[in-house]
């Protein structure tokens, strides 16, 4: 279990390279927003996930975001192919 902490300074976010937290961007014209974060498991990976607040953007692959930076909700569950896979829920991620 990992805490997913929200990051507003994106500098300070990529300098700290804290497992389980997280950036985001936008939103751009359709409302699509990026979701950057530090893989959970510790390893130092960056990935980013297309979100929308309160839908699943149409152009997949594409994650329904809950809107909360303080407990951030992600569905479906979030699969690092061969890596890492499981959910970010309550503002933490669990692995699967
Ligand atoms: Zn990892």
């Amino acid at each position: 279990m990992t805490r997913a902490v929200h990051y507003r300074d994106r500098n300070a976010f990529l300098q700290d390279r804290a497992p389980g937290s997280f950036w985001i961007s936008g939103p751009e014209e359709k409302g699509d927003q990026s979701f950057l974060f530090f893989c959970p498991c510790g390893c130092g990976d960056k990935s980013v996930l297309n979100i929308g607040n309160g839908f699943k953007p149409k152009h997949g692959p594409s994650w329904c975001w809950n809107g909360s930076t303080a407990a951030p909700e992600l569905a479906p569950s979030v699969n690092w192919q061969g890596h890492w896979h499981g959910w970010l829920q309550a503002g933490v991620w669990r692995s699967c």
